[in-house]
């Protein structure tokens, strides 16, 4: 067989588009890529890939690998398990990048278990070894209180990159690229799980992991009430609300604003946090973000030492006043 060669970024689609999650690790890929002078290339596997495929060379990949196959209209796992297994195979790549979204947690260990490989989860970074060219990803352990650098075993090296990590190269219409069509062979008997229902999360306002200014919500609100507060001063910033875990498992706000290492990554340009203490577990969700404003009435909270600004004091006392000032601030 021949020496597995390039980077290859398995793209998941949703709703007949690539995933934003492909675009961040096209420009991972990319630059992996350029470290081994070899090519980037990103596996789709669904019932209509046309636009897709034209999607992902604008962004970077130089080889499409196209599974296309009607039984993958429903996102079923199984089957696109199967798919990219046959992408893989065909493709002999030397390294693997795969989103950790829902679909990816599930679908990265089944493909390493697959190919009889090891797999890097949950990588905030992912780098080559100066020395071996082999990859080195970065992923948070112990809660998130510490980084370990590690190096999966055998070949495919197969990383599994959380959201958010990395920034999309611009789109370039003027690129070109090759595409190649893997034939799959899908039963609808390979599906051991059936879906029976979709239930789609309805977001009133800004979606959280995508917004440009997030204000968040701590334990030391109290209570379900105040997040009114917040919410006031999200539709002045035209922001989105999140929460800690605590507010979250106290019943206060539904589990999909929690941010943080067991919640959602952000990467808003804003983020002003509200009574929360800055738990190392909150700040692994939100360490991307540009600038952070901290309001804490406990002036030694650990969320000062990641703040830019912030102010020391009762949520009670400063809101009403930070609510009025930006209200006349965006007239
Ligand atoms: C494996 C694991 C995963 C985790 N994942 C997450 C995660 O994804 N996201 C997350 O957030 N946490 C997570 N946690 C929990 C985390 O460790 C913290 O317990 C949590 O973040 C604390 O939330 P908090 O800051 O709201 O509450 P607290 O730590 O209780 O802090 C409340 C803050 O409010 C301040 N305060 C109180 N009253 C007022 C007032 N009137 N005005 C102003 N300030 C006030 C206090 O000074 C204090 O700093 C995880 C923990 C573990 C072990």
């Amino acid at each position: 067989m021949a020496e597995p060669t390039g980077i290859l970024v398995l793209g998941e689609i949703n709703k007949g588009n690539l995933h934003p999650t492909v675009l961040e690790l096209l420009a991972a890929g990319k630059t992996l890529a350029r470290g081994l002078s070899q090519k980037l290339s990103l596996g789709l596997a669904g019932p209509s890939l046309d636009q897709p495929a034209k999607d992902g060379i604008a962004h970077g990949a130089d080889t499409i690998y196209t599974a296309t196959h009607q039984l993958l209209e429903q996102p079923h796992l199984d089957l696109l398990l199967a798919a990219w297994t046959q992408i893989c195979r065909t493709a002999n790549p030397a390294v693997i990048l795969i989103a950790r979204t829902t679909a990816g947690r599930d679908l990265a260990p089944r493909l390493a278990a697959r190919l009889n490989v090891g797999l890097a989860q949950d990588c905030l970074e992912v780098k080559l070894d100066d020395s071996t060219k082999r990859l080195v990803a970065h992923r948070p352990i112990y809660g998130g209180n510490a980084v370990a650098a590690v190096s999966p075993k055998g070949t495919p090296q197969i990383a599994a990159v959380r959201p958010k990590a990395y920034d999309p190269l611009p789109a370039d219409p003027s690129r070109h690229g090759e595409t190649i069509n893997v034939a799959v062979n899908l039963d609808p008997s390979m599906a051991k799980t059936k879906l029976v229902q979709r239930n789609e999360e309805q977001t009133g306002g800004v979606r959280l992991d995508t917004a440009r200014i997030v204000i968040s919500g701590g334990r030391g609100l109290g209570g379900p009430e105040p997040f009114k507060k917040l919410d006031e001063i999200a539709k002045i910033l035209g922001a989105a609300v999140g929460a800690s875990r605590a507010a979250v498992d106290a019943g206060w706000v539904p589990p999909a604003m929690q941010v943080g290492l067991t919640g959602k990554t952000i990467t808003p340009e804003l983020y002003i946090t509200v009574a929360i203490s800055g738990a190392s577990q909150h700040m692994a969700g939100c360490s991307g973000a540009k600038v952070l404003v901290a309001i804490n009435k406990d002036a030694d909270a650990n969320i000062f030492k990641e703040a830019r600004y912030g102010v020391v004091g009762d949520w009670q006392k400063i809101l009403p006043s930070f609510t009025e000032t930006l209200r006349e601030l965006v007239k």
